[in-house]
């Protein structure tokens, strides 16, 4: 049946899509990038129309939430234009979530055009709240001008969730600040497990693991932590801080294995699928969807593409070195 949802080898039902709309970003996060990345020439990506094609089909195919990250989704150029047309698969029902994973530094710009389109919610990305760590971190950004979006988002009326990578020796000081600091605005906090993505060079992951069995336990000695049961379908797990009534997120790619309840696939920005984030195996949707302008070959290629999802990741980081690395950074799909 050509609408029927997306179900790969393994039974999971596909519903949930996260499309880079670019590689470019206007921080070079230690753990994401090199200082002096090479980006790909722009003639590579695909238009925000050939983007809103690609979407409309996977919505079609029963994709319900659709999450926009990249690189930095919003330096994209006309990006409010794209997120304007992918409004009417929320108004029509089709779509329930319309987001996007971003690092704030264009918010204060877009926080109300973003909820004019029927943005809701949205993932910043912020690991510290001081000045100078922020600044070493990203290498090109302010933490001023982060702030200033996270105002501006709520202020709009968008609900927030901060994503922070742990990062040993760096801000696992901050565990408790932080939970405090978002407990006090209201917003949701999330930590993420440093991943092996593509070659950094001179930064060595396995001296900036800070395992989150580890944040756990160091989260129990000020607070009493219940498990909550998972709804996500994605990696990560979570907590509720009995004394404040929190909820922390964890997602573990490396120490919880979450792959058999896995919903999700990926874009690239050249329209690269990508069906597991841990495998660098992937199928070209910008041939079939440029060779006609009708969806039929575009189709099979996105089913054929979810009848090759893996059963799971390898990333491994048991035996000391680093196991199942892939070769591509995090801004080519986004994370
Ligand atoms: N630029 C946006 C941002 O930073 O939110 C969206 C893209 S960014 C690649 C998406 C997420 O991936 C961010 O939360 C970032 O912290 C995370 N990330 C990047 N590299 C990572 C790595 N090596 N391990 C774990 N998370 C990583
Ligand atoms: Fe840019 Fe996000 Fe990667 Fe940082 S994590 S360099 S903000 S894409």
């Amino acid at each position: 049946m050509e609408n029927a949802p997306l179900i790969d080898p393994f039974n999971r039902v596909v519903n949930y899509l996260r499309l880079s709309v670019t590689d470019r970003c206007d921080f070079r996060c230690t753990y994401c990038m090199s200082e002096n990345m090479t980006f790909l020439p722009k003639r590579d990506l695909l238009t925000l129309e050939e983007l809103d094609r690609l979407c409309t089909a996977f919505i079609g195919l029963g994709v319900k939430k659709l999450r926009i990250t990249g690189g930095e989704p919003l330096v994209r150029k006309g990006i409010m234009t794209f997120f304007d047309a992918m409004s009417r698969h929320l108004d029509s029902g089709a779509l329930n979530e319309l987001t996007l994973t971003t690092n704030g530094s264009q918010l204060h710009r877009f926080a109300g055009d973003l909820v004019k389109a029927g943005v809701r919610r949205v993932n910043i990305s912020l690991d510290t709240l001081d000045e100078d760590k922020f600044a070493k971190i990203t290498r090109w950004g302010r933490l001023p001008q982060v702030l200033k979006g996270i105002d501006a988002a709520q202020d709009a009326g968008l609900r927030l969730k901060i994503n922070a990578v742990a990062l040993k020796n760096f801000n696992d000081s901050e565990l408790f600040s932080l939970t405090e600091w978002c407990a006090a605005r209201d917003i949701d906090l999330t930590w993420i497990e440093v991943m092996p993505m593509g070659d950094m060079g001179e930064e060595n992951r396995l001296d900036q693991y800070w395992p989150l069995s580890d944040l756990r336990k160091m989260l129990a000695t000020r607070y009493t932590l219940t498990d909550l049961p998972d709804s996500t379908g994605g990696p990560a797990r979570y907590v509720r801080l009995e004394e404040t009534g929190q909820r922390i997120g964890l997602i573990t790619p490396l120490t919880h294995n979450f792959c058999e309840s896995c919903n999700r696939v990926r874009l690239s920005c050249t329209g690269q699928f990508y069906t597991c984030l841990g495998h660098d195996g992937m199928s070209d949707l910008r041939g079939p969807l440029r060779a006609s302008d009708d969806d039929a070959e575009l189709v099979a290629a996105i089913r054929a593409g979810i009848g090759l999802k893996p059963k799971g990741h390898d990333f491994d980081y048991s035996r000391q070195d680093i196991q199942g690395q892939t070769q591509r950074h995090m801004n080519h799909t986004g994370g």
